[in-house]
């Protein structure tokens, strides 16, 4: 997490700073910092908080020196507490640094460091990073950055200024993203290309271990043998204007609102001859053929797009599928060969146990395909195949649009497997393209759901713990609505298989306790009603959703919400938008930050 920032040009260096750091909020809010040089060298701003107080430093700042070459950090703390010494950047001898990431051997690394009689002033191991950078450096900066390197452990980007190097910044990353660009207004370097559409529609990706140096002029980027490398140049495809709240009071709900669309986006390009077809993905059906088992691993919201991947793969190809959660599969030694198919969902590309997740699979020889929003990110390039989502720049730490888009590639995935193994006849395969093609229109129809679900949530709000049970597809559905709920509620709130609650955790259902239960599936639909039933005489609140068909006894539930007309293996992409707004207008009825929620942060690139 953090977003890193570096800019060298004609602009005012501390306003691109912080405006490019506004758009990396979402990465971490705890404190925000700036450096820059000046005349007389380089100065640091740096405050708790979010990046409007980091603005409002600068401007109250009385020393305020022109500067057109700096570096900026928002921060997600991992090492030492919120405090405006632990903010970055930190500034070690002759070297101010940037860090997004963790350095695991920062204690060892610290102690080497004291024997010598240096002493850190900060609790951090970035502050570390950057002593052990100016401890190799005798006047060559590239050099300096290669020695430290080798010494430290654990993922890293890093933007580095020198203070005998003006109007030059270095960067260097493993494991932690980067992109740059350079453009008539000078050179940028950041942690995501949302701080880089203002400027330009043209960046490229840092490669691990390679060092960019960068200048008004020019980045130059060379390889780990010190090569000069012309990295490839990616174009950015949607505009500034996706980046920004266009009106609505939230991103979350510009997001939720932009589900159609990226649906759209999301399948058409691969929907050619009524069948679903990833030929110009260059996904062949080679990849599909012989695969004897499916594991899909990812962390939080894209974890729980697997879970609907595994049952529709499971129901239609008859393929056994296992989902694991990447940070428990990268460490239990994982069953895996050339037969298996290990499929990677992540949305920025760069989540840190995922990237390690599938290059365990790769080292087992299995086949891997990731499903992945950003272009170019780690994930993408390191997988046999990609099916990119086509959501663009998601914003709000709680994750919408990426997710359905993820989802729906799930659905393709499960009709392509299906078809190519045999399972499912080209007529069926057609049916079901014809279906999912129609849910962005579902969609649409669900956000007008808005003023029923917010009524809801208003009664809801005050809960101090919240259920959500469903079987099967409404199951993995719950753990999502569950996960929405906390994330941005601070409700504490448990997603349960509705047959599971009575074998232990009914115990926690009393008088109004509020149980969200999801009865979509018509072939489980009678036993979900006798959950509700076993609950409800425990005296829960009800909010039942069900499709159009399902009959209900008006005293079963308390809210009815009946979700717009569509085939049952389809009701996901419409119960996701019920659910989102209604973890939506909880946060808002609390008068909670919607966006930007306590101790979290979008893009985990740690583990
Ligand atoms: N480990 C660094 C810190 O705590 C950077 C954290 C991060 O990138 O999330 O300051």
């Amino acid at each position: 997490m953090c977003g890193i920032i570096g800019y060298v040009g004609f602009l005012d260096a501390k306003k691109t700073l912080i405006d490019g750091l506004q758009t990396l909020e979402y990465r971490g809010y705890d404190s925000a910092g700036i450096s820059f040089f000046t005349d007389d060298g380089i100065q640091t701003l740096k405050t708790i908080g979010k990046v409007s107080a980091l603005r409002d430093l600068v401007q109250a700042n009385e020393n305020n020196a022109p500067s057109t070459c700096g570096i900026g950090h928002t921060r997600w703390a991992t090492h030492g507490g919120v405090s405006t010494r632990n903010a970055h950047p930190h500034t070690a001898g002759k070297v101010t640094l940037i860090h997004n990431g963790i350095i695991e051997n920062y204690q060892e690394l610290q102690k080497e460091l004291e024997e010598k009689g240096k002493k850190p002033v900060s609790q951090t191991d970035s502050e570390i990073a950057a002593m052990v950078i100016d401890d190799c450096y005798r006047g060559n900066p590239e050099e300096a950055i290669r020695l430290a390197a080798d010494k430290l452990t654990g993922s890293y980007g890093f933007c580095i200024m020198f203070e005998d190097i003006p109007e030059t910044i270095f960067a260097l990353r493993c494991g932690s993203p980067l992109v740059a660009a350079h453009t008539k207004n000078g050179s940028i370097i950041a942690s995501d290309m949302v701080a880089l559409v203002n400027h330009t529609n043209h960046y490229f990706v840092l490669k691990e271990k390679h060092i960019a140096v960068i200048s008004k002029d020019e980045i130059i980027v060379k390889d780990e043998y010190g090569d000069i490398y012309g990295p490839t140049i990616h174009h950015i495809s949607w505009d500034v204007g996706a980046a920004k709240k266009g009106g609505y009071d939230h991103f979350m709900m510009k997001e939720i609102h932009e589900q159609p669309d990226s649906l759209r986006n999301t399948i058409t390009p691969r929907f050619i001859g009524g069948m679903p077809d990833f030929s110009a993905d260059q996904v062949s059906d080679e990849l599909f053929e012989n695969v004897n088992r499916v594991v899909i691993t990812a962390c939080g919201s894209a974890m729980h797009a697997g879970l609907i991947g595994r049952n529709m793969i499971e129901r239609l190809a008859r393929i056994p599928v296992s989902v694991d959660i990447a940070s428990e599969f990268r460490y239990q030694n994982p069953i895996i060969d050339k037969q298996t198919l290990v499929i990677t969902i992540s949305q920025s590309g760069e989540t840190a146990d995922t990237i390690a997740a599938l290059r365990l699979a790769k080292s087992k020889g299995a086949k891997t395909l990731s499903v992945v929003n950003v272009k170019g990110s780690s994930v993408a390039r390191e997988s046999d195949y990609v099916l990119y989502t086509h959501a663009g720049p998601e914003i709000s730490v709680c994750s919408t649009k990426a997710y359905t888009v993820q989802v729906a590639v799930m659905y393709l995935i499960a009709f392509r497997l299906a078809y190519v193994s045999g399972q499912i006849s080209e007529e069926e395969t057609k049916t079901y393209m014809h279906h999912l093609v129609g849910v962005a229109e579902q969609v649409e129809e669900t956000l007008g759901f808005d003023s029923q679900v917010a009524n809801i949530a208003k009664r809801i709000a005050g809960a101090g713990s919240i259920f959500f049970i469903g079987r099967g597809l409404d199951h993995a559905l719950s753990c999502e609505g569950s996960l929405k709920l906390k994330e941005i509620s601070y409700i504490h709130s448990e997603a349960y298989a509705a047959g599971e609650l009575k074998h232990g955790t009914i115990s926690l259902i009393t008088d109004n306790v509020p149980v969200i239960a999801l009865a979509t599936q018509p072939d489980v639909y009678a036993k979900v009603i006798s959950n509700v039933q076993e609950v409800r005489s425990r005296g829960a609140k009800i909010i039942l959703i069900t499709d159009r068909n399902a009959s209900v006894d008006p005293s079963l539930c308390d809210h009815q919400i009946v979700l717009p007309e569509t085939s049952p293996l389809f009701t996901p992409f419409v119960s996701a938008v019920v659910l989102q707004y209604l973890a939506y207008y909880v946060s808002v009825e609390k008068g909670l930050n919607v966006d930007q929620p306590r101790n979290l942060a979008k893009s985990v690139t740690v583990e």
